[in-house]
């Protein structure tokens, strides 16, 4: 079981993730309609019912695509734990080593220092050598090309930097 639900729109796409007492709310309007797995089991006074783990709504919003929530685990996630700077990623050897995950780390293209925030557009994945080397520099002032321009992801990105239920991955598409 999910302590989360995942809201599909009428059409499978995914919009957003909710908790379980939102999603309760939502079959109770009788807005949307259980598709796949158990997220949790509801008790009221005289039944116990459960919370489908993925949820579509019965009418199509018109909704905007939000921007993916921003985090240190996404933004690795989103870039597949590759350097945004020379291009190693985990598994590789560099420095006389394997390169494994935790040689990775998010770096803040226009610095924090300087004003640089955290947002999908200014972060990306850099190895500890590189961001190192960066320091508190743009890459400009560092000599440093970006292979890549940081973007806001896709939703899926964002949920898939979690754990994801296994009913979920087929509309995630992950
Ligand atoms: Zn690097």
């Amino acid at each position: 079981m999910s302590a989360r639900v995942l809201l599909l729109n009428a059409t499978y796409e995914p919009l957003r993730v909710i908790p379980i007492r939102r999603a309760v709310a939502l079959l109770m309007r009788g807005v949307v309609e259980g598709v796949d797995g158990v997220a949790a089991q509801v008790h009221t006074p005289n039944a116990v019912f459960e919370v489908p783990s993925v949820l579509r709504l019965r009418y199509y919003v018109n909704a905007p695509r939000r921007g993916a929530v921003w985090s240190r685990r996404g933004v690795l996630s989103r870039d597949s734990y590759r350097c945004i700077y020379c291009g190693a990623s985990v598994g590789d050897r560099s420095h006389s080593r394997i390169l494994s995950r935790s040689d990775f780390t998010v770096d803040h293209v226009i610095p924090r220092s300087r004003g640089g925030g955290n947002s999908w557009g200014n972060t990306a994945c850099a190895c500890l050598w590189c961001n190192g080397r960066k320091g508190a520099r743009t890459p400009h002032e560092a000599g440093m090309r970006m292979r890549w321009e940081p973007k806001t992801p896709r939703v899926g990105y964002v949920v898939a930097s979690g754990d994801v239920p296994a009913e979920w991955r087929i509309y995630l598409r992950v």
